[in-house]
């Protein structure tokens, strides 16, 4: 099969690999009907974080069941499945208690590659989660979006407690923070200030539901966020960007007592004891636990009422993955959501 391989930063290419098989009876196959370009790739394509040998690339997938291991019960081939960037059991006292991110048999799909043609699907009854039709074509960036981005916003939302009368602050205008704007608006924020300084990026944004843009960054970001919180800070904060910058926004931007939902991954940021101990901000995230909140997005896509695949802004076929790495690295791109054929 066809899947894309990083030789070094920067270099990206679609190479023949060797066909996934079915190697655990809980495994199952599928044939990927789109995948994409996450901001997570970009760490290791900009060569911040090193990789040993060529390393296949992808970890977001929607596509139809070939084949399943002979201890599946639930997912049957010629379903159209959605699955989460972590494999996981869904059935141990982690994954109940709606952590599946963190299940105790978890497997990174990272590590398989799903920027390919097919891809093997651990632990696929925990994991796998198919829609009530296969969808038409132009519904594969709304589930697709469902399989990362739009669980990791959603899930920054709910770690920052955003709800009904709440003033929300979101740092980061990639896709994650901009489906945490969505996110806020659905979980019923009453004030949604979206920080971002691109225009395009603005403009979805307030599509998708922000009340007010604020163009600064840091510490005069933080300040005009508290200006326009009667000088209290925000009650909730989402971090979509895992920056020492954006992390300090983000807490700083939050009033005592309020809630920060951090998902973008963490780079070396350092956290002062004593600047967090005198904040009174509640802190939580990490890698989200995109499977607790899939059989919802799935219905909110499928009866219409969120469009979250409007965050890919270029299309491109699966051999043209080095053009969708560098649209994204160099910023012009937001999302790049890769084709098969
Ligand atoms: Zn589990």
């Amino acid at each position: 099969m066809r899947g894309a391989v990083l030789h070094a930063p920067g270099d990206i290419r679609v190479e023949e690999r060797a066909d996934p098989k079915i190697i655990q009876p809980t495994d199952a196959l599928i044939r990927l009907s789109a995948t994409c370009v996450c901001g997570s790739d970009l760490w290791p394509y900009r060569g911040i974080e090193s990789i040993e040998d060529p390393t296949p690339m992808g970890h977001e997938y929607v596509g139809i069941v070939e084949e399943v291991g002979n201890e599946v019960e639930h997912i049957k081939p010629g379903q159209f499945v959605v699955g989460s960037f972590w494999a996981s059991d869904n059935t141990c006292e982690i994954c109940s208690s709606g952590y599946q991110s963190a299940c105790v048999n978890r497997v990174l799909m990272g590590t398989i590659g799903t920027q390919a043609e097919y891809a093997r699907i651990p632990l696929a009854d925990g994991t796998l989660v198919p829609t009530p039709e296969v969808p038409s074509n132009d519904m594969l960036p709304n589930f697709l979006a469902a399989s990362d981005v739009l669980g990791t916003g959603w899930f920054a939302a709910v770690a920052a407690e955003v709800g009904p009368g709440k003033t929300v602050a979101v740092v980061g205008d990639g896709a994650v923070g901009l489906l945490g704007v969505l996110s806020a608006k659905l979980l019923g924020a009453e004030r949604i200030i979206a920080m971002s300084r691109h225009d395009p990026r603005q403009k979805l944004a307030l599509e998708f539901g922000a009340t007010d843009i604020v163009e600064e960054r840091g510490e005069e970001g933080v300040a005009q966020i508290k200006e326009m919180t009667n000088g209290l800070g925000a009650h909730s904060a989402i971090e979509a960007v895992g920056t020492q910058e954006s992390m300090m926004q983000a807490i700083r931007s939050t009033r005592p007592g309020g809630h920060v939902g951090f998902v973008g991954v963490n780079h070396d940021v350092q956290l002062s004891g004593d600047e967090m101990f005198m904040s009174l901000v509640h802190l939580h995230g990490g890698p989200a636990p995109v499977r607790r909140f899939l059989p919802e997005h799935i219905k909110l896509i499928s009866d219409g009422t969120i469009q979250p695949g409007k965050v890919f802004d270029l299309t491109l076929p699966l051999d043209q993955v080095a053009e969708g790495y560098r649209a994204m690295d160099e910023g012009k791109a937001i999302k790049t959501l890769l084709e098969l054929s």
